[in-house]
């Protein structure tokens, strides 16, 4: 039995602990619960216990909870690898996108997000360790990327994003989310001021938070394993 509503409120202690041992504001760290591959039921639980930032991972996936869930007060977080060919429906569904890396995948979502449903928010992912198999766009193709990013419409940059290598030990994970606070602070100089950096996820959100995370995304401590369905 995976308790839903007690993980969320362990999570939520934990990231204002976490925030607050940083010399921050307890509830300036925004938690979106990631709920790929999990059943309905527990989407629903912890919306019920008060949950609003979903993550989904897969368009169609994400698209079917979304819709089964109908409930306007949530806001659904895109946070996969985006294909050409999924721009379209997670424009059209999702209220962020957390994964842009390349200029052709922007300006497609900035084409096709509805002019009705406001500003997508985008985070820039970066590939913050330079790890062949990951997705996000290497680190000195940022700059120009954000430079080119901010001037669509229809779209409004709101910071960068991403996923590093595992690492173990507190020190270590601080590494890459020291990196990714870097460029935004040189975005920054550069005249693109961003609110948000989206990372942290269960085991290493507290060394996130340490560098500035103002969005963690949060699987397993919440909801259990995944694939449970
Ligand atoms: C799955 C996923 C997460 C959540 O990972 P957990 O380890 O389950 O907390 C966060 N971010 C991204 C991009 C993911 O794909």
């Amino acid at each position: 039995m995976i308790r839903v509503t007690e993980n969320l409120r362990k999570i939520r202690d934990l990231l204002a602990k976490a925030a607050v041992d940083a010399g921050r504001e307890a509830d300036s760290v925004r938690l979106v619960a990631v709920s790929k591959k999990q059943p309905l039921s527990s989407v629903l639980e912890a919306a019920a216990a008060g949950q609003r930032d979903f993550g989904e991972n897969q368009a169609i996936e994400g698209i079917e909870k979304i819709n089964a869930v109908a409930d306007d007060a949530l806001i659904w977080h895109f946070i996969g690898h985006l294909q050409t060919n999924k721009t379209r429906v997670v424009a059209e569904h999702f209220h962020w996108v957390h994964s842009v890396d390349r200029l052709k995948t922007a300006t497609r979502l900035s084409q096709q997000r509805p002019k009705t449903l406001g500003d997508l928010n985008i985070c820039l992912q970066v590939n913050v360790d330079a790890e062949e198999s990951k997705s996000g766009a290497p680190i000195d193709a940022v700059r120009d990327l954000a430079r080119r990013v901010v001037d669509l419409p229809g779209l409004r940059l709101r910071g960068l994003m991403c996923l590093p290598a595992i690492r173990h030990e507190f020190a270590a994970q601080r590494i890459p989310f020291a990196r990714l606070r870097r460029l935004a602070e040189e975005l920054r100089a550069d005249g693109i001021a961003t609110d948000t950096l989206s990372m942290g996820m269960s085991d290493d959100f507290r060394a996130a938070i340490f560098e500035g995370a103002t969005i963690v995304r949060v699987g397993t401590a919440i909801f259990g394993p995944r694939n449970r369905l």
